[in-house]
């Protein structure tokens, strides 16, 4: 890996503005998932490195939050510049350990950075309200104040911008973070805090700690101090997070899994809908919360569909993301790979058939070949679990009311798309959805301007858009009598 900067590759934690092992001096090496090449390694902190982190931004929390808004804006704004003066490079690290073809990570910069960006501009509009008084002596006003210090675990399948869509936010409102990124991708999260103390964001204002999961969220989620966190990830991790956090009773925002349903109906523009489909399905070989897991496609086009889904897939290039021209980069690990295959396996053994793909891909690894099967019925496990994986399962229907059921059909409920033009049933399958976003007529609907966020086990809060900010405010009732 050949950074333009080479001091962008931290391999320490960040920890009140100090660059810090364990204190055991433990470390943990960290491959690259395409080539398993060592990249470096991190420390392997737990619970006592933590709490320094969480007393950290705690002892920066009083003159953070004190600043102006705008002083608080100008710094954030110095961040977002600076994340896009290394695009290049913050891409770089995030293929080489996390395995994205080099566009989509450049991307993916670009999207981390417009979360700062954008809340460095909220920063200035956190508006309170005046309320008529109920009593003829009294004034009534609510302010937003920020909550505190406040905790962020995050994914390893958006190393960068599940952290800035948690961070920017938090900093904006005045609030001070201690991060926890994945364990497969550290180095994007600690090029991030090294650029953050470019910017001049005072130290233990935003902390970056790696190593032993389970003890750096149990610190988390049982110190008194923290009074939010912030989670990104799978379904049972958060729901034992809310329960760790109980006790405490703090804040949390929860994203959590999908399992999302992609319509087609007959009178859709097939060939719009197929671009939607592969970038819904197969971006980040398919490991995105927001992958189209189940496709339902109406009988009339079945066939034209999937026939076209196959063509476009048959352009795809699988191979190790800083090569030119590769589209699909490997799964995480060995696990990922196994739950392919498992799902794969399944619905071959229940009637589904292969139009594509189908097996670990010829160059090894954990490189999987994108897969289209048809032929899906609802007994299948691919209709009930996410795959994370480039699976794509096409169901075929014939009526609205049936593929509307099917959809919502599941636990979860983050992301869902449909393709069709008839306005009214537009209407009808946007509002009957059971999710937090739902795209018509497209396939990428994440923008920092949005609220993105689920229901039902798909989480909690929102993230992005106006809306984001406030899950780092609370608000406080002003009664004066006069
Ligand atoms: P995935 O299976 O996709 O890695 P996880 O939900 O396991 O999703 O991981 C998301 C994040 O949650 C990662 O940062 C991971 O280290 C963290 N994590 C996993 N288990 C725990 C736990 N018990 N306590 C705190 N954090 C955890």
């Amino acid at each position: 890996m050949q950074l333009n900067d080479i001091n962008l590759l931290r391999q320490q934690c960040y920890i009140n503005g100090q660059w810090c092992d364990a204190n055991n001096q433990s470390t943990i090496d960290i491959a690259n998932p395409a080539t398993f090449d060592v990249i470096g390694s991190v420390p392997v902190m737990g619970a006592d490195e933590t709490k320094a982190a969480i007393d950290a931004a705690e002892a920066a929390l009083p003159a953070w939050r004190a600043l102006t808004a705008k002083e608080r804006s100008s710094k954030l704004t110095r961040w977002f510049e600076l994340v896009l003066a290394h695009q290049d490079d913050l891409a770089l690290l995030m293929t080489t350990e996390q395995g994205k073809p080099l566009g989509e990570a450049k991307g993916e910069v670009a999207y981390a950075a417009s979360f700062i960006e954008w809340f460095s501009e909220e920063a200035k509009r956190i508006y309170g309200d005046t309320i008529p008084g109920h009593q003829a002596d009294k004034r009534l006003m609510v302010i937003k104040q920020s909550v505190g210090v406040t905790a962020a675990i995050t994914p390893w399948n958006f190393p960068a911008a599940m952290i800035t869509r948690k961070a920017a936010p938090a900093l904006a409102a005045g609030c001070t973070m201690v991060v926890k990124p994945a364990p497969q991708t550290p180095f994007t999260a600690l090029a991030l805090a090294e650029l953050a103390e470019r910017a001049g964001i005072p130290k233990g204002v935003f902390n970056v700690v790696t190593g032993d999961a389970v003890a750096i969220g149990n610190e988390l989620c049982a110190n008194p101090t923290v009074r939010k966190l912030s989670f990104t990830g799978s379904t049972p991790v958060g729901i034992k997070l809310m329960q760790q956090c109980a006790p405490t009773l703090k804040k949390m925002s929860l994203e959590l899994g999908g399992n999302a349903p992609f319509i087609v109906f007959d009178d859709a523009d097939i060939d719009a809908g197929v671009e939607g489909a592969m970038i819904a399905k197969y971006r980040n070989a398919g490991q995105t919360c927001v992958c189209a897991n189940r496709i339902y496609v109406q009988d009339k086009v079945y066939d034209a569909f999937a026939s076209k889904l196959a063509a476009a897939v048959a352009k795809l290039n699988i191979g190790v993301g800083t090569e030119p021209g590769v589209t699909t980069g490997p799964l995480i690990n060995a696990d990922a790979v196994a739950k392919v295959q498992s799902h794969l396996d399944d619905a071959l053994s229940k009637g589904a058939k292969l139009l594509a793909g189908g097996k670990l891909a010829s160059i090894g690894g954990h490189f999987f070949e994108p897969t289209i099967i048809t032929d899906v019925d609802k007994t299948m496990l691919v209709a009930k679990e996410e795959t994370f994986g480039p699976l794509a399962p096409l169901f075929k229907f014939s009526n609205v009311d049936d593929v509307i059921q099917q959809a919502n059909d599941t636990e979860f409920g983050l992301a869902a798309y449909f393709y069709g033009r008839d306005i009214s049933l537009v209407w009808k399958v946007a509002e009957a959805l059971e999710y937090g976003m739902v795209g018509v007529n497209t396939g990428l609907i994440s923008t920092e301007v949005a609220p993105f966020g689920g229901i039902k086990s798909s989480g909690l809060g929102r993230e992005g858009s106006k809306f984001g900010i406030e899950e780092y405010l609370e608000m406080k009732y002003i009664c004066m009598s006069v």
